[in-house]
């Protein structure tokens, strides 16, 4: 048999950025045995792209914000379809998580009373997202892999070895979750630079593969995002929740073609840029839906002033939720009035100083000088939507952030749930340290509780040897990278922005004829550092959740957050109350499901007035919410 390189831990975290590193002090702090496994450099995880902030309610810069205001943005944000449980959470812990960051050596940036700083951000009522400058992801991730040295530094002084209680396994890819009579054994997959493979005996798995950008041709993500996450929990037989909510960042660049869909960050917006059409027309004011139309700005006037006194003011369109944000550029380029290179115009430089771009957007001025030879401080950007987050993703126990499969963690974007229909900017860096933490506490009480470790099969390890060293043996079969580009464009024509029956259709067909292709795709010899065997091996999970997708999609007939399809373009109370969920059989086959929507207790839907519950509520959930208030 192929020489395997063997380890036992009692929690193994797969992914090393925000939520694997929070999950894996979480875990390594209840005296647990960890390894982190990332498929990058340890340290470039996609959490470092992370620009704008983390959302957490402190009341540093507005002392009017609370968790319950959060809360309610979150749940509005998401046109509630979150996870009610993972909502109050996450709203309720997220100061808590920053304020530890800052114990671990994290330095935000301040207010001038020396307070952690916070900015504003589409749909937070308040400013509300601890930042340091534009780099935040950068800051995050840095903290993390302090705090994870400083462990390694306490275990070499209990016991002469830095790795004796956490190890990083880094640009090592994970292909296979093992399972034994039903839970967790363990996971199996490859050093990228040798092919070297390695088999992890360990009784739980904690997911923290971050989205599936990379399914897509326009995206913000970088190349790690290619689902395997997702796919590895459908394949170990986990739910995956609402694939069909996909977030399209308004705001990514156009141009040059070899950067389009890299991210132009939303605090742009929330320092004052605003977004025009080829009129030079601030076209944001035409498209606040009826749900919002309270608590934005009816006037240029009125948005300028809320900058500086929004106590008194609402705020502009320009910051409504991203989904509202993306559809209104694609109408605008649409009817024609868009920029030369098919975009629109975000402007900030006729609004701030130069040297005030220069402090709070200092990647932004780089990046479009470096990129485009663009002067952000002079002209204005071209900016469009570009595929950026994934709501949709494994169900989890809100609480311990526990999988349907015994043993099975997920935590960060993988996870589903806690974003609903639509995530706000801001959202994510926090969800990924109040939810990785939890997941870590919970592998580690998982692991505290069993009688015994699931022993990993010696069949399963073969059959996962077998799977890995296919494409080798499919000389002559075509090329993955071929195939990559047929799926990436199948998803951005078809199952974009604006969906439509036929399309949805036509592409679940084209899904089920490259699925053929891709048991067929062949590598280049050799198994050392080889990019298109790596490539051979992701397809097989782009495929997956790009099919998940495509189903999830076609079978929710309404329009809701980051799923807008023109054939149904309103909300619907009824589909509101039902969560679509995939599974997938051992043929990689995906299949969706109904399953009720967590109903919310009365005592958080008594956050909100009546009024508004009426956008979302069914009659007979209105009609209980009224009884009960009699
Ligand atoms: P990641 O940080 O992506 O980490 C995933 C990890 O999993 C990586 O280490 C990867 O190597 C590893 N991995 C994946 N597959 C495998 C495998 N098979 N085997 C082994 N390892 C694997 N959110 C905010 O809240 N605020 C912001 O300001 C913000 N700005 C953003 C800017 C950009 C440009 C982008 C693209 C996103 C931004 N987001 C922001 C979103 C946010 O950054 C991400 O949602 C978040 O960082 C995801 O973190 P994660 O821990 O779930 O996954």
């Amino acid at each position: 048999m192929t020489d395997i390189e063997r380890h036992s831990y009692d929690v193994v975290v797969i992914g090393a950025g925000g939520a694997g590193l929070r999950a894996a002090i979480e875990a390594r702090l209840a005296g647990k045995r960890t390894a982190i496994i990332c498929k990058s450099l340890f340290g470039k995880a996609h959490t470092v792209m992370a620009e704008g902030g983390a959302a957490a309610a402190m009341g540093n810069v507005n002392p009017n914000d609370n968790w319950q205001v959060h809360f309610r943005d979150t749940m509005r944000g998401g046109k509630f379809m979150n996870h009610w449980r993972m909502a109050e959470l996450h709203a309720k812990e997220a100061p808590e998580r920053i304020w530890e960051l800052e114990t671990y050596g994290a330095l935000f940036d301040r207010t001038p009373e020396g307070k952690i700083s916070q900015r504003n951000f589409g749909g937070h009522e308040y400013p509300r997202l601890a930042h340091v400058g534009d780099r935040t992801g950068l800051e995050l991730i840095r903290t993390l892999q302090q705090k994870i040295v400083s462990l390694q530094q306490e275990d070499y002084a209990a016991t002469g070895d830095y790795e004796a209680n956490i190890r990083v396994f880094a640009e090592t890819t994970i292909t296979e979750i093992l399972s034994t009579g039903g839970a967790v054994s363990g996971c199996f997959g490859y050093y990228r630079e040798s092919g070297d493979f390695l088999l992890f005996e360990a009784p739980a798995v904690v997911l923290a593969t971050g989205g599936i950008g990379k399914s897509f041709k326009v995206t913000s993500n970088s190349w790690e995002y290619t689902g395997d996450g997702h796919a590895l929990a459908l394949r170990s037989g986990a739910k995956l929740l609402n694939m069909e909510f996909v977030q399209f960042h308004p705001t990514g660049m156009v141009w040059p073609p070899s950067v389009k869909g890299i991210l132009v960050t939303e605090s742009v917006r929330g320092d004052g840029g605003v977004l025009r059409n080829a009129d030079g027309k601030r076209f944001m004011f035409d498209y606040v839906p009826d749900v919002f139309r309270k608590q934005y700005a009816e006037t240029e006037e009125e948005g300028d002033r809320w900058y500086t006194d929004p106590d008194n003011n609402r705020r502009p369109p320009e910051l409504l939720p991203r989904d509202e944000v993306a559809r209104a550029i694609n109408a605008e380029v649409k009817a024609g009035r868009g920029s030369p290179r098919g975009g629109v115009f975000l402007d900030i430089a006729s609004r701030r100083s130069a040297e005030f771009i220069h402090k709070r957007l200092p990647s932004m001025y780089h990046q479009f000088k470096e990129l485009a030879d663009v002067d952000i401080t002079k002209e204005p950007m071209e900016v469009g939507p570009t595929c950026h987050y994934v709501m949709g993703g494994v169900e989890v126990d809100p609480d311990t952030g526990a999988a349907t499969v015994p043993g099975l963690f997920a935590a960060g974007e993988v996870s589903g749930g806690m974003h609903g229909s639509n995530r706000l900017g801001g959202n994510s860096l926090s969800d990924l340290l109040v939810f990785g933490k939890r997941a870590g506490d919970g592998a580690a009480s998982y692991v505290a509780g069993l009688p015994a470790r699931p022993v990993v099969a010696d069949d399963d390890v073969t059959a996962a040897v077998q799977t890995a060293l296919a494409p080798f043996e499919r000389a002559g079969g075509p090329s993955p990278y071929e195939v990559h580009a047929e799926l990436q464009q199948t998803l951005n024509d078809l199952v974009g922005i604006i969906r439509r029956q036929p399309e949805l259709e036509q592409a679940v067909e084209r899904i089920a004829e490259l699925r053929k292709r891709i048991d067929t795709v062949a590598a280049p010899p050799g198994r050392r550092y080889n990019p298109g065997w790596h490539l051979c091996l992701d397809l097989r999970n782009m495929l997956m959740v790009g099919e998940c997708v495509a189903r999830a999609a076609l079978e929710r007939q309404e329009s809701r957050g980051g799923h807008t399809r023109d054939d149904y373009p309103g909300m619907s109370a009824d589909w509101r109350q039902v969560n679509l969920v995939c599974t997938a059989n051992d043929a990689d086959e995906v299949t969706v499901a109904h399953q009720p929507l967590p109903e919310m207790p009365r005592r958080l839907q008594e956050l909100f007035e009546r009024s508004e519950l009426a956008k979302y509520l069914t009659e007979a959930e209105l009609a209980a919410f009224d009884q009960a208030a009699s």
